[in-house]
């Protein structure tokens, strides 16, 4: 048996679990995880935090851990792979300076500008007078955004001057110290293309598209993610082709010429529109709710895949072909304000399988706990039946004074 720690908690990791045992051949340690984790077999979640890197390099030592992977982006931004490597162990993601591709938008954009990678035009403020007359001088919408991690929630599309004004002042009130950047507001539809690389070879992963407003037809707030589906069929074969040989791989031979290759999950948030396929962010880590959707295409096994690419052996992955995977999240009504908590789960019919995320053990019972509970994932050869399928599970079994959640997952797919 192998061992594999894998680093977070929520539904992305559930998957990502739950796919690295199938094969029977490894354990997989948890940390801190949920507890709905302990329910897969040879699974087994662990008392300590994500940012605790002394406690999870001892426990990998004194485990004989052969492989660390990392789920979320804040451990990766504080360099928890520096520190495993720097104590000898085995780790799938990106160093500390490698990271700044996603927890600095201003060090993504010149990684891009470096090689003409095509984003949207952007200039970055440290007080709020100059940027307010940056906007007035601009069209609108425009977009504003905070430098630096805010789990999606940094993001400010305003419609007009006043807002962007008020969204501007409002960030150096609260912040003082902020960096906002202003940028040139893309239309069109998004998609996200996660590689696998090693610094210099790298491995596509199926693309999926993510729900990030909170209501049907991309209402209401930001929110970590409300549901996604993959393949995404509008996007063809040479869309991604293009997006591999004109983002992915210029940005990851940028990384090599600066020093910092880039190892690990590399996630490309992407935008379609009428001048081609454009970058809206860089992840430096598998995306939630994506990998929900994502993984359970992959036949070849997850471990060996990300072990022979470590190794430098040429290695391509075998996914299902003509099935598309669907979920909606559920998320505890509130969300992504102040929400409910504690509330009983939903059992779901068996053609739906569930991805555990915002769960703790109270009392001895399975209670949510957090905003994104979980997700209700099915699969079908046809997209729009897959989400009857998750919207007839919805409806049967999620009580909606608990519980929100969308309906129209994969809609843009019908067009
Ligand atoms: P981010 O935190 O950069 O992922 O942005 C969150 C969401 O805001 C994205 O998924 C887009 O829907 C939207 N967004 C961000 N930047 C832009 C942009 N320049 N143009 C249009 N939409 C954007």
């Amino acid at each position: 048996m192998e061992n594999w720690l894998l680093v977070g908690s929520g539904g992305r990791e559930y998957s990502m679990a739950q796919k690295l045992v199938e094969n029977g051949n490894r354990n997989v340690y948890v940390a801190p995880g949920n507890p709905m984790m302990d329910q897969i077999q040879n699974v087994g979640t662990i008392d300590l935090d994500e940012m605790d890197f002394d406690g999870l390099i001892e426990f990998a030592k004194n485990n004989h851990i052969d492989w660390t992977l990392v789920g979320p982006e804040a451990p990766l931004s504080k360099g928890i792979v520096d520190a495993f490597r720097n104590a000898g162990l085995n780790i799938f993601g990106p160093s500390k300076v490698a990271a700044q591709l996603e927890s600095s938008k201003a060090y993504a954009k010149q990684i891009m500008a470096n090689q003409g990678v095509a984003t949207a035009a952007y200039q970055e403020f440290n007080n709020a007078d100059a940027a307010i007359e940056y906007v007035k001088k601009g069209s609108f919408p425009v977009v504003i955004k905070a430098n630096g991690l805010a789990a999606g929630k940094g993001v400010i599309i305003a419609e007009d001057e006043a807002k962007a004004v008020a969204s501007i002042k409002h960030l150096f009130e609260t912040k003082p110290n902020s960096e906002v950047l202003i940028e040139e507001f893309m239309q069109g539809q998004e998609f996200s293309f996660i590689v696998m690389a090693n610094g210099t070879q790298v491995v596509p992963m199926q693309i999926a598209q993510d729900h990030k407003r909170l209501l049907n037809g991309d209402k209401g707030p930001n929110t970590g993610g409300m549901g996604a589906y993959s393949p995404v069929p509008q996007f063809d074969q040479s869309i991604i082709d293009g997006a591999m040989n004109d983002i992915i791989k210029p940005v990851l031979l940028e990384m090599q010429n600066q020093g910092h290759p880039f190892t690990g999950f590399l996630y490309a948030g992407l935008i379609q529109t009428a001048q081609g396929t454009k970058v809206i962010e860089f992840n430096v880590r598998m995306g939630d709710p994506e990998t929900q959707v994502i993984l359970p295409q992959m036949e070849s096994d997850f471990g060996t895949v990300i072990e022979s690419l470590m190794d430098g052996d040429p290695i391509e992955p075998v996914w299902q072909h003509g099935r598309f995977y669907l979920g909606a999240v559920i998320a505890a009504a509130g969300y992504p304000g102040p929400h409910k908590d504690h509330l009983p789960l939903p059992t779901f019919a068996d053609d739906i399988h569930v991805s555990y995320a915002g769960v703790a053990n109270v009392d001895d019972q399975l209670v949510s706990h957090g905003g994104r509970v979980l997700m209700a994932i099915a699969s079908d050869a046809d997209l729009k039946q897959a989400q009857r399928k998750v919207n007839r599970a919805l409806q049967e079994s999620v009580n909606t004074d608990d519980y929100e959640y969308r309906t129209d997952i994969g809609s843009k797919a019908f067009k």
